[in-house]
């Protein structure tokens, strides 16, 4: 494993990256059963924060009541691991990837009692941007998947498991081997989901459109943050099933996500949006959102989490 950081927390324990391993027995290697987050820890000129870390991990402890796994950690303890994480590293920016998956000692499908382990680890390595530096300045080709995304009541998207992502994982594979940046997946009832690891947002006459989560997505917060952000600048955002050809219709597009942060789309389907990038709502957002890292944005919504407990003033 290509050494991203020195340290990985692992059952409670700090060890080197390269002693944070498993049996290739572990249940969640076989059937996907993992549940896992993506969080974004910036350097601010107030010192290094985490971006709504307590909402990640309460998703993460989410998607384990949606699966009836039980973590053998607190909340507050899952923060303080990846707090602990990202100083054990002495990384003040960071992607965090913590993980909670069914272990050893059962390789039924569905094993019987609690003898199975459930592990919980966290990294935390640099991340630059997921799809390319260029592509948050001039936007990216994206195409629709020929892949449509979990049908309801199949695979619960609203659970962050490792398991979905083998629909993102042929959604993007298929988009990358064809030549665009990234691929765009599409309920089984035709309408608009998600990319393979990112929300989706249409801007058309000035609002904002954007799938509900009954599309077979994953409810972002990155999402949620631009719908608040967007909201308390007096944007309108509308939450509906959305048809293919709106994206070929829209002004701009872009996509989020906790890796991808805000990347406007430039073309679907090689039709380009009328924005051709990003656009002039795309923009705002795009300064709004990077604005609560570089202190240009109010933190009304307190999503930023100080890394080291702030001294009291005397
Ligand atoms: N959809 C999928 C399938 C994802 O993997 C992600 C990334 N976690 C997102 C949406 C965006 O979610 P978030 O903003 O919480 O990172």
């Amino acid at each position: 494993m290509t050494k991203l950081a020195d340290k990985i927390w692992l059952n409670g324990q700090m060890v080197a990256w390269e002693d944070a391993k498993v049996h290739v027995l572990t249940h969640a290697l076989h059937y996907g059963t993992s549940v896992f987050e993506g969080i974004r820890a910036y350097d601010t000129p107030n010192g290094s924060v985490g971006f709504r870390l307590r909402d990640h991990l309460i998703r993460l402890e989410d998607s384990a009541r949606i699966y009836g796994i039980k973590i053998p950690y607190t909340l507050d303890q899952m923060i303080a691991a990846c707090k602990d994480t990202l100083t054990a590293n002495g990384l003040k920016s960071a992607y965090w990837r913590p993980v909670a998956f069914l272990g050893e000692n059962g390789l039924g499908v569905t094993p019987k009692g609690d003898n199975i382990k459930v592990d919980f680890a966290v990294a935390a390595f640099p991340w630059g941007a997921y799809l390319g530096e260029e592509g948050l300045q001039k936007g990216v080709d994206v195409c629709i998947s020929s892949w449509q995304r979990a049908a309801p009541n199949t695979i619960p998207t609203a659970a962050k498991m490792g398991g979905n992502y083998l629909s993102s994982y042929l959604i993007g594979k298929e988009a990358r081997g064809r030549g665009y940046a990234e691929g765009i997946g599409l309920g089984t009832d035709g309408r608009l989901s998600e990319g393979a690891g990112e929300n989706l947002f249409l801007i058309m006459n000035g609002k904002i459109h954007t799938p509900p989560v009954a599309a077979s997505i994953l409810g972002g917060i990155t999402r949620d943050s631009i719908i608040k952000l967007a909201r308390a600048d007096g944007i309108e955002v509308i939450e509906q099933a959305l048809p293919r050809e709106m994206m070929y219709l829209a002004d701009e597009i872009f996509m989020c996500g906790t890796a991808a942060e805000i990347t406007p789309i430039r073309s679907v389907d090689d039709i380009p949006t009328r924005a051709a990038g990003p656009g002039k709502v795309t923009k705002r957002l795009m300064t709004l959102f990077h604005g609560l890292f570089n202190g240009t944005t109010e933190d009304r919504f307190g999503w930023l989490d100080p890394i080291q407990a702030p001294v009291p003033a005397e």
